[in-house]
């Protein structure tokens, strides 16, 4: 269920950060109406879809400790959001998020540019070779 950040989420989140904490999506405060971001509800929707296969608390704190897990878990969730953007976007959007993946937003899940890259790449072939 796609829900405002309450305050407590606030306090511990940037402002402009969306979390997934099944079964609710929260989206950042800066954002008007989350209907016009559909392609990262689609995103925080593969997050769903994880901590619910694989237990809530056990994807929260592997997510947050573990950087190898959490470049694996991010780069399936951006494979499908790249793929659910218009053809022409995609390179655009695996830049970007190969960037964020290896920086200080993802607490530097991949260690370089590449290893991000490789990794979003990687779970883009497992989804269009199905
Ligand atoms: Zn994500």
């Amino acid at each position: 269920m796609l829900k405002e950040k309450p305050f407590w989420l606030k306090l511990f989140t940037s402002r402009t950060v969306w979390v997934t904490i099944y079964p609710n999506i929260y989206y950042p405060e800066t954002i008007g109406d989350p209907i016009y971001e559909k392609e990262i509800v689609i995103h925080e929707n593969v997050h769903l879809k994880q901590q619910s296969q694989y237990g809530k608390c056990k994807w929260l704190w592997r997510y947050v400790t573990n950087k190898d897990f959490r470049l694996q878990q991010e780069a399936e969730a951006m494979a499908v959001e790249v793929l659910s953007r218009s053809p022409e976007m995609r390179e655009e959007y695996i830049a970007y998020y190969s960037e964020k993946l290896s920086g200080t937003f993802y607490h530097h899940a991949a260690t370089s540019l590449l290893e991000a890259e490789l990794a979003i790449r990687a779970e883009i072939t497992k989804l269009v070779s199905i």
